[in-house]
């Protein structure tokens, strides 16, 4: 007779709306509200590759070595450089970056030697179309700009 009254007056129904309800406070929600807050990246994500330059001069910290392309497994990078009839010493003209095939394994930037190559905690690395994900030098120093949307 019990059971028969529960499921009359849909008490088991009422129960379970009863508990979802008590889960809808905002203090209880789990879920990241990104874009509109973004997360906390650790400290030593690899994501999006970049080429420092001098803080000071401007001038690339990269020296043309073709270390990091040699380190990586995907043979994905690609390092053009020219000689300075002057100082006799390699200078760096392009740099291109496959995206697309990265790993994000990090041995490219372990293998430079000056640090100029770095995985920097960027994320956003989505894009619209193929060409857009092999990045070349000016991107690579400038870094993505992905749109910050706010709430
Ligand atoms: S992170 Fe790994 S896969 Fe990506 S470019 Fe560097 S060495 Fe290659
Ligand atoms: S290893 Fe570093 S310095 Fe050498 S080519 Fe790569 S980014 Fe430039």
């Amino acid at each position: 007779m019990r059971k028969l009254l529960r499921k009359i007056f849909l008490v088991d129904l009422i129960e379970g709306l009863l508990v979802t309800g008590r889960y809808q406070h905002p203090k209880n929600i789990c879920t990241e509200q990104y874009p509109a807050e973004r997360p906390k990246v650790a400290e030593r994500y690899r994501g999006a590759p970049r080429l420092n330059n001098h803080p000071e001069t401007g001038e690339t910290l990269c020296i043309a070595c073709n270390l990091c392309a040699l380190a990586c497994p995907e043979k994905l990078i690609v390092v053009g450089s020219e000689r300075n009839e002057q100082t006799r010493r390699k200078e760096l003209t392009t740099f291109t970056y496959d995206l697309s095939r990265c790993m994000f394994c990090g041995l490219c930037e372990d293998a430079c030697p000056v640090e100029a190559l770095e995985l920097t905690q960027d994320f956003e690395l989505a894009g619209y179309s193929r060409a857009g994900v092999i990045w070349d030098r000016q991107m690579l120093e400038e870094g993505p700009r992905p749109t910050r949307y706010k709430h």
